[in-house]
């Protein structure tokens, strides 16, 4: 199956700038919503005509055949081969070793770029899930700039946790319509966002989050895959928080196109399939790389999407239905008995998927990625249920951006047959789709020149150059 998405390379693609002599080296966390952005990111600086090292686990590796222009320097992070992503702090713990050790390897040696020019390397940018960075780095004096691949309203939550654990937001005191009621401290979002945010034991995960965040203050900038058209007064407050320069350029898969660093093969059969469809007839039904379900909730979608009499393209990735491999839960004859109004496929080429034409929605977990994917081709989405940054970025698309429909209970068959059908075929599904299309264009603006993404994009050329 073809691992490539919108069919070029971007070595091909992208227009250079005269090397600068200055190499930037990356460090992604190994998991899809957060490998891809970053090396979005390092092609965007390549052809500011900076040279790339990708540093990265062996665990779930980057194909490098995509990248011929970038150089690799994978350390042993000790798994074996396919295994999946560990808990964070397991991985930090097994990573933290080999990391400084391939940073030593890497500093120490003689800096000539492949033309022969000599090259001095400018900082290391990394995502901010890595726990030991400011020690490994700190060491060679090299320069840290973070990657936050979630937004600037996830970062404000979590700073705010502390405090929303000491007020008690997380008891039982709060309970039945007063979960609706929105937070004194962050009125965008409600007391049942930050429960479903942080789940039923905040005090567990609060120190590991907040500590990332602290990273972030020692660092030389932050970098977010977010602009200020969509988060400006978040990025004042986050501002005020990190007094560290910020710079907002996304969203980072619009500069280049190319390969948008898959870890698993697209099926191209959902293009070919979307093909034969009518112009926004279709929807887009995606919970992205990590998220798994048990069978009820599965059937209770596959009849809600079956009874909308509407078409659809689903993704199941084989093993997200728990105790199945791939479709086995489905009853006997359940295709065929769409009559062709339904594919499912284990992975699609997502991008590709929401730019064509036959895209009318997109029943999403509002992963940032997938979210941020859909406001760029103007896609309206529904959203039923998630967890981490999900709710309050859905809080976002359904009540700030006004872009999607929440499914409130979420996983019954007949709620999600209406959403789907008020969201493709009623008025209130062409209101949000006009607004959609008008959100698509104020992101695309941002990414011409004078655009604030654009502009921000110039001003962290500048910052580091001058480290
Ligand atoms: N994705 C894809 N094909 C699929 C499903 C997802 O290419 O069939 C990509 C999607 O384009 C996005 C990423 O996987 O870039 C998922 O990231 P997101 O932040 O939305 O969610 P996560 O997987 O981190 O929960």
């Amino acid at each position: 199956m073809e691992n490539k998405q919108l069919g070029a390379t971007a070595a091909t693609l992208v227009p250079l700038a005269p090397k600068n002599g200055r190499r930037i080296l990356f460090f992604p966390y190994p998991q899809q919503g957060h490998i891809s952005p970053m090396l979005h990111l390092a092609n965007l600086l390549h052809s500011k005509g900076f040279t790339i090292t990708i540093i990265h686990t062996n665990l779930n590796s980057p194909n490098q055949s995509d990248y011929p222009h970038f150089t690799f320097r994978p350390f042993d992070d000790g798994f074996p081969p396919n295994s999946k992503v560990s808990h964070l702090e397991t991985l930090c713990s097994r990573c933290v070793e080999p990391f400084r050790e391939c940073l030593a390897q890497i500093m120490l040696s003689d800096h000539t770029a492949p033309g022969g020019e000599r090259e001095s390397i400018a900082c290391l940018i990394a995502d901010v899930s890595w726990n030991f960075l400011g020690a490994a780095a700190d060491n060679f004096k090299l320069p840290t700039i973070i990657l936050r691949t979630a937004n600037i309203s996830n970062a404000l939550a979590i700073v705010k946790l502390p405090h929303f654990i000491e007020k008690g937001y997380f008891d039982h005191t709060i309970e039945g319509s007063e979960l609706k009621a929105a937070v004194p401290e962050f009125p965008t979002i409600n007391f049942k966002d930050i429960r479903k945010t942080y789940g039923i034991n905040p005090k567990a995960i609060c120190e590991t989050l907040t500590s990332l965040l602290k990273v972030m203050k020692a660092t030389s900038g932050v970098i977010w895959n977010s602009c200020k058209e969509l988060e400006e007064s978040e990025m004042q407050m986050i501002c005020e928080e990190f007094p560290v320069p910020h710079f907002l350029i996304g969203p980072l898969h619009k500069y280049i196109p190319g390969p948008a660093s898959s870890l698993i093969a697209y099926d191209p059969s959902s293009i070919s399939w979307l093909n034969s469809k009518a112009p926004k007839s279709v929807i887009y039904v995606s919970y992205g790389s990590l998220s798994s379900m048990d069978e009820t909730e599965f059937l209770e979608m596959a009849w809600g999407l079956a009874n909308s009499m509407q078409q659809f393209l689903w993704v199941v990735r084989p093993g997200s239905v728990r105790g199945f491999e791939w479709l086995e839960a489905l009853p006997d004859g359940f295709i065929d008995k769409l009559d062709g109004r339904g594919h499912i496929v284990k992975w699609a080429p997502q991008l590709e998927v929401l730019a064509h034409q036959a895209t009318g929605g997109f029943w999403t977990h509002c992963g940032w990625n997938s979210t941020l994917e859909s406001i760029c081709e103007g896609v309206p989405m529904i959203w039923s249920r998630g967890m981490m940054d999900q709710p309050i970025n859905a809080r976002y698309v359904t009540d700030v951006w006004r872009v999607g429909i929440e499914l409130e209970k979420g996983k019954e068959r007949e709620e999600i047959k209406q959403a789907i059908r008020r969201l493709m075929v009623d008025k209130e599904g062409q209101e949000i789709r006009e607004r959609s299309s008008r959100l698509k264009e104020t992101l695309s603006n941002c990414l011409k020149q004078g655009g604030s993404s654009r502009d921000s994009v110039e001003s962290l050329v500048d910052h580091i150059l001058s480290l």
